[in-house]
């Protein structure tokens, strides 16, 4: 394979490499070869059946949600899917109730009966007005204010993040939404559905071209220079990428504890959140909620925080995006590179997003193919 020459390398095979290898090798028909350093694709979505024959995310829980029925159109190519609307409890005062705040959650911690209008009213007397919403912190005490905070948002976000939540940008918990009405779910997306045969399945398909090779537990810096080929995409760490030439920017890693237990049921939804701090973990996942498999077993997942390990989540506060435009300065400088993903462009992205801009990605690659200035732009 080595002998072979290719029109575009890809480092990662995950949704980033993976959607960018189809429409190159579909689409363009160009040679692609996708590498990728674990011993499977699918990146952090991959998903596989465990020894007692459970469907489980090795990466902890991948939901599919968007608004963008392009996104669905596209991935759909590659397969059928089944609905499923996320709901989340999150362990507090040792009760379960509903994460994001809703009516429900309200009325079951504080033992009341508000209707929707209460429970607003309730909450504007308790949110503490915050004049210029900079922080994590900021965003969740101008909404609900101190007491909320404190129950569900500051132990498991310290936990998750290594950081206080006033250290942390607004955009992580903004992602969490509050409500006053009873709607449990977790996301409000048009699209809420899971590949049906799971993640893995769907990547196969997508890379199953004659135009593609794949190899894997290979890093790029083993064959970046015995693999003849044109353009690179990568879609590994950006700092990596440079040799940290600016210093590491910084990642939170996870632990993934997996587990499988000899009952067909183990907790009421997929997904249930530790905010205290007492406990290390912060979510337990449940995967036949998420699959829809019938087994009679079940097969859960915890979640643990990590400073070092793989590189999961960007970390969004200042001083990090600062340090990225360095390297991104860098990256647009870089000829023949173009750098896409989660780990690549350093950002909190879901599954959704990272297609969205592989898929702009390949627009840009094409239209610059004839011309001078935009490939000069790509660079
Ligand atoms: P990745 O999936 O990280 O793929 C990058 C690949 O590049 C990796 O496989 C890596 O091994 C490979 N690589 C890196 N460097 C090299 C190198 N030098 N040589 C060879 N290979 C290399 N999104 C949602 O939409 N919904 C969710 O519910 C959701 N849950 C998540 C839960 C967790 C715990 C995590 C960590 C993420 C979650 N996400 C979720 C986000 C989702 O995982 C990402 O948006 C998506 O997987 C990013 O795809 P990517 O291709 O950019 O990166
Ligand atoms: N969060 C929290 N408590 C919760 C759920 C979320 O404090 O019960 C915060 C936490 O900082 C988390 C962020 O909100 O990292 C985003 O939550 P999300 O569920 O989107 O995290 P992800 O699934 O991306 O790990």
């Amino acid at each position: 394979m080595a002998d072979e020459s290719y029109d575009y390398l890809i480092v990662g095979a995950g949704f980033a490499g993976s959607v960018l290898a189809e429409r190159l090798a579909a689409d363009a028909n160009k040679r692609v070869l996708l590498i990728d350093r674990r011993s499977h694709i699918g990146g952090n979505a991959y998903d596989y059946y465990n020894d007692d024959g459970i469907l489980i995310h090795q990466y902890g829980p991948h939901i599919f949600h968007t608004n963008a029925k392009r996104i669905i159109d596209y991935l759909s190519k590659f397969t059928e899917w089944r609905p499923y609307e996320h709901r989340v409890l999150a362990h507090v005062d040792g009760q379960l109730v509903p994460i994001p705040i809703n009516l429900s959650t309200l009325n079951q911690l504080y033992q009341l009966e508000m209707t929707p209008e209460e429970a607003e009213q309730f909450l504007v007397a308790r949110a503490e007005p915050v004049a210029e919403i900079k922080t994590s912190e900021d965003v969740v005490i101008n909404q609900v204010g101190r007491e909320l905070y404190e129950k569900f948002f500051r132990g498991y976000t310290t936990k998750q993040w290594g950081l206080d939540p006033s250290q942390l940008d607004k955009s992580v918990t903004s992602r969490v939404p509050t409500r006053t009405n009873d709607d449990d779910r977790y996301f409000i997306d048009e699209y809420q559905q899971m590949p049906l045969h799971g993640y893995t399945a769907m990547f196969n398909k997508m890379l199953d071209h004659p135009n593609i090779d794949i190899m894997l537990n290979v890093d790029y810096r083993e064959i970046r220079d015995s693999i003849k080929h044109g353009h690179l995409i990568f879609t590994g760490p950006v700092d990596e990428y440079f040799d940290y030439c600016f210093g590491k920017l910084p990642y939170r890693s996870l632990e993934f504890r997996h587990l499988t237990i000899d009952q067909p049921q183990f907790q009421p939804v997929a997904v249930v959140n530790y905010p205290d701090q007492q406990v290390e973990h912060t979510r337990i996942t449940e995967y036949k909620y998420l699959t829809g498999q019938t087994h009679p077993k079940t097969a859960i997942t915890y979640e643990i925080p990590q400073a070092e390990g793989d590189p999961y989540y960007p970390v969004p506060r200042p001083e990090n995006t600062e340090l990225y435009r360095r390297y991104q300065a860098l990256a647009e400088n870089t000829p023949n590179v173009t750098f896409v993903g989660r780990l690549a462009t350093y950002k909190y992205y879901n599954m959704d997003q990272v297609v969205g801009q592989a898929l702009a990605t390949y627009q840009r690659l094409m239209e610059a193919k004839n011309s001078p200035t935009l490939i000069a732009e790509m660079h």
